[in-house]
């Protein structure tokens, strides 16, 4: 695979947990609870949940949450090395997530190049918080994605290129399904061997550093 283009999930992939849920364990009321169960079974869309999580809490907290996420957040051992890897053999890298960027950005400061990343926005200008789609599914999705990582897929590859996705989760699944290979950790990992797709497992970006090594010598 000489041509290709990462598109790699933030939360509970680039970090070890997941940022909504810690940040709705730690300030939201309990009702958060029956949202996220609901998303879970898809009763209810990821956009509609997440949004209505949010709009439980006040956006008075802000700088609170962010501190709190700054602090807990923990980044994947690897990573660094990983974003140097893609540099040193100029595959592009595209961080897509259904995080917000008051948490990804300052997460990922240092790291990854703004320009790179795809995500949700939070607006703190109201009472509660309100959360922003700037990546909406497209007209072929049907999801109510939130930030619609196949339509971003088809938007930022071509049809040229070997299309690898890095993700954990139930909400990487519809990306999964349109790459060449899938690198995969959790619920992702389950379902990409269930549906036989093409795929490795990670648990490091170490890992994930070395199944990119093992596409290189393919080609050499
Ligand atoms: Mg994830
Ligand atoms: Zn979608």
């Amino acid at each position: 695979m000489i041509n290709k283009a990462i598109i790699c999930d933030f939360d509970g992939t680039i970090t070890e947990t997941d940022n909504i849920i810690a940040i709705m364990k730690r300030f939201a009321p309990p009702e958060w609870n029956e949202l996220k169960d609901d998303v879970l079974s898809q009763r209810i869309s990821v956009k509609e949940g997440v949004g209505s999580m949010f709009k439980l809490l006040p956006s008075s907290l802000k700088n609170e949450i962010i501190e709190f996420i700054l602090t807990h957040a923990k980044i994947r051992s690897g990573f660094e090395e990983f974003v140097q890897y893609t540099k040193d053999n100029h595959i592009p890298l595209y961080i897509v997530s259904g995080g917000i960027d008051f948490f990804v950005y300052p997460l990922l400061n240092g790291l990854v190049d703004e320009k790179q990343i795809y995500c949700n926005r939070a607006d703190f200008s109201q009472e509660m918080i309100q959360i922003e789609w700037p990546y909406s599914c497209d007209e072929t999705c049907k999801n109510d994605c939130g930030c619609c990582k196949p339509s971003l897929i088809k938007r930022l590859t071509d049809n040229e290129q070997g299309k690898i996705v890095i993700g954990d989760s139930i909400t990487d699944l519809q990306a999964a399904k349109l790459a060449d290979l899938v690198i995969a950790r959790d619920l992702l990992l389950e379902k990409s061997k269930d549906l036989q797709l093409p795929h490795r497992a990670f648990t490091t970006f170490y890992d994930v550093i070395q199944v990119l090594d093992s596409l290189e010598e393919v080609k050499a």
